[in-house]
């Protein structure tokens, strides 16, 4: 039985291909140094999958900061505003990733928004009417013939056709019908290209089948893939979903001339009984993700070979694969001296998925072959029962009451009650949470970690930068002051550490965005919370000044969906686990007085369902009560903000509103403030900071900028309900540029309030 892997990690086991590009924006080191390390990253990355016995190796599943935009690139499709800067290629693609302020000019980013159902954020593509979508580049090609020099035949990865122009914005009148004749040219152009050097197998990766397709996306997607995939030659085509099953499009791409398919029987609810009932063509081979590319628990053996028999009982050609790419689990366990031997034992990252691959190859065509014991390590391993109880937090589930979903009085009440305890101006000012982590801040935390300081000298340290953080936001006139957090390495894990139940690791990195990489906490058993975990720094920070200072907490649905979850347990148990741990921290805030508490619930959106009919019944029928229980017991007073980051939640705008913060903060600034409308016509009724600027660039925005953007939300929103804000935590950005760009946001306050 052949092997395939999706996609592989790309930043580097040790985070070298961040580092180099951070070196190499700062200019540090020049392009060709940034291609070296990329290079050697590519090449590493392709012998572990050698050495591990994978088939199926892919190429140009690379990226230096994104693999959408690496795809849209090769097709052209790069606004004009981007290519007028006159850069380099490589920099003009930096630019379209992170903007660029400069000599050259001064240009906005691209959008970013979340990657289908995974924390993982792609950057929009822009089309503009006169874009002409035609091969620009030979990324793929390099990458390919880069890997085949090394001695290894890949299967070079795109994104596909189909998903692009899904993907893509169109920024005139334009739609995607009207580039489809450029596209399939385009893709036809790469093929040839790839057949000309000898290639085998090209994957073209399309995650936008697995969500609702009606009639004339269908009617699109065949269009599309018969002209691209009309005289191929003897290239053969895989045609990859995952994140789910194919339900809408099963037939339709059973029919197409693909040579194989792949198919996510993780997450793919429905896979299994798309093949049952419709079966599978005799002429194709099947590529089974059956070996999990998220999670990062074992596989078990038995279940995978089951279905593997099953498939194969059928007559199907199955090639076993991961689910997805393994961009979102990290290297490996190697590293990790930490975990316990007993921990890792129910562990698989990357590196040891690969190992399951082969395992279960060999174990699929020789259930006696040396790949035996595995199998009864495996079974054993399964059939134990895992040490994750706590009676407790089991006890307390149990007795929730639908009582304590509900705060009291109602939010238009409590509004009132606020205004008259909290005095604030109108349009009041405020940030996310974080401040600049400067290099110092690191360090302490760095230092306290390592023991070289005591805590009282880690203490010291953070204290002496939240006065601060407190004075100059003082000074500069910010409404609804913040401590900086700079205690935190990450909102998540930083919340985990004071859980019971949960596990770290020292070097999981997956990648976020670009450069940016999280280390997500694993969900190991029940969770509560050890003791009060931010009450001493929000009540240090509130003591330094008469203004309200926010408490600054994460929402269990974001904890939850940015750690690895259980699978033993449903999601809602999981989040309400959480929820009740951080009820106890909201309730002892408010008790030592702190006045505002933000919960921030920056992943809610990211694990909504990507069908529609999922929606409510598979998520947010439970993440959201789990977030009121969060903040039902505070008093009337307490004014409860939360904070998302992304502003795409058009569509569940009344479950946003059902949430009963009292007010909310967003990204607005990358998607041209469209949400607005949508508020409006829904009759929003949480008080809104629409971020006003985007902090994910480290340019300034000028007071003009961010005055034209609140005149516009003015109109959209009462004045009443408008808070000032960037657009998230500012603890990526650098501390000059930080400054002034909220110098800026409470000048351009300042004359809104004048104008009101
Ligand atoms: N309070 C967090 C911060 O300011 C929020 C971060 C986020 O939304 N990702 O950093
Ligand atoms: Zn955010």
């Amino acid at each position: 039985m052949l092997t395939s892997v999706v996609g592989y990690p790309r930043i580097g086991e040790n985070r070298e291909l961040k580092f180099a590009s951070e070196k190499y924006f700062k200019g540090e080191i020049d392009a060709a140094e940034l291609e070296n390390v990329a290079k050697s990253l590519r090449a590493e990355h392709i012998r572990s999958q050698k050495e591990a016995g994978v088939d199926f190796i892919p190429s140009n599943d690379f990226s230096f900061y994104d693999c959408l935009l690496d795809t849209a690139v090769l097709c052209g499709i790069v606004p004009k505003r981007y290519k007028e800067l006159g850069l380099s290629e490589l920099d003009t693609y930096f630019a379209m990733a992170r903007g660029y302020q400069g000599e050259k000019g001064d240009v906005k980013a691209l959008a970013m928004k979340k990657w289908f159902n995974t924390n993982y954020h792609y950057i929009v593509p822009e089309i503009e009417d006169e874009t002409e979508v035609k091969l620009s580049g030979s990324r793929i090609f390099d990458e390919y013939d880069e890997a085949k020099d090394c001695g290894t035949e890949t299967k070079p990865v795109i994104i596909g056709a189909y998903t692009l122009l899904a993907l893509c914005r169109y920024t005139g009148t334009k739609t995607r019908e009207d580039y489809i004749d450029a596209v399939i040219g385009t893709y036809k152009s790469i093929i040839e290209g790839l057949a000309e050097r000898g290639d085998e197998w090209i994957q073209f990766e399309e995650p936008s089948l697995v969500r609702d397709l009606d009639e004339n996306d269908k009617a699109f997607l065949v269009r599309l893939y018969q002209g691209i995939l009309a005289g191929k030659g003897n290239v053969k085509i895989l045609l990859q979903t995952y994140y789910g099953d194919v339900r809408d499009v099963y037939d339709t791409i059973t029919t197409l001339p693909f040579d194989g398919i792949g198919l996510d029987f993780i997450e793919g609810k429905e896979t299994l009984d798309l093949i049952e009932k419709n079966g599978f063509p005799e002429d194709k081979v099947l590529f089974a993700g059956l070996v999990n590319g998220k999670n990062i628990w074992r596989n078990r053996y038995t279940k995978t070979l089951n279905t593997i028999a099953l498939l194969r009982g059928k007559g199907i050609d199955v090639v076993l694969s991961t689910s997805c790419s393994l961009l979102h689990v990290p290297y490996t366990l190697a590293g990790e001296e930490k975990l316990s031997a007993e921990h890792k034992k129910y562990l698989a990252f990357a590196k040891e998925k690969l190992v399951e691959l082969s395992e279960i190859a060999k174990l699929a065509d020789a259930p006696d072959s040396e790949a035996s014991t595995a199998y009864e390590e495996n079974e054993k391993l399964f059939s134990s029962k895992r040490d994750c109880d706590n009676e407790e937090v089991q006890k307390r589930i149990a007795e929730i009451k639908d009582a304590d979903y509900v705060r009291n009085p109602e939010r238009k009440e409590r509004e009132q009650i606020q205004k008259d305890t909290i005095k604030l101006p109108l349009f009041p000012t405020t940030t996310i949470g974080s401040f600049p982590q400067t290099k110092d801040v690191k360090k302490n935390r760095a230092d306290f970690r390592k023991g070289e300081i005591s805590e009282e000298q880690y203490k010291q340290f953070n204290k002496e930068k939240i006065e601060r953080v407190i004075r100059w936001q003082e000074s500069i006139g910010i409404d609804v002051l913040v401590h900086g957090e700079y205690e935190r390495n990450d909102m998540v894990e930083y919340f985990g550490e004071s859980l019971d139940g949960y596990l770290f690791t020292e070097r999981a990195w997956v990648q976020s965005y670009g450069t940016r990489c999280l280390k997500p906490p694993i969900i190991w058993g029940d969770i509560s919370r050890k003791k009060p975990i931010t009450v001493e720094w929000s009540v240090y920070a509130q003591s330094l000044s008469d203004k309200p200072v926010k408490g600054m907490l994460t929402g269990p649905v974001t904890i939850f969906n940015w750690s690895f979850p259980r699978e033993d347990i449903s999601i809602k148990e999981s989040m309400t686990q959480i929820a009740l741990a951080i009820r106890d921290e909201v309730l002892d805030l408010e008790t030592n007085g702190i006045r505002v508490i933000q919960i921030d619930e920056a992943a809610l959106r990211e694990k909504l369902p990507l069908r529609k009919s999922d929606w409510y019944s598979e998520y947010l029928d439970f993440a959201i009560p789990a977030f009121r229980l969060v903040h039902s017991g505070v008093r009337p007073e307490t004014q409860i903000h939360t904070h998302m980051c992304y502003s795409e939640f058009t569509d569940i705008i009344p479950a946003i509103d059902n949430m009963d913060a009292d007010v909310i903060t967003f990204e607005a600034s990358r998607s041209d403030l469209l949400i607005l409308d949508s508020l409006k016509e829904c009759n929003f009724e949480t008080e809104v900071g629409p971020g006003v600027y985007d902090i994910h660039s480290p340019r300034v925005p000028s007071v003009d900028e961010i005055v034209t953007a609140l005149r516009k939300m003015r109109t959209r929103i009462e004045d009443k309900k408008l808070w000032v804000n960037p657009d998230c935590g500012l603890k990526t950005r650098g501390e000059e540029e930080t400054k002034q760009s909220l110098i800026n946001l409470v000048q351009a306050a300042q004359i809104i309030r004048n104008e009101a």
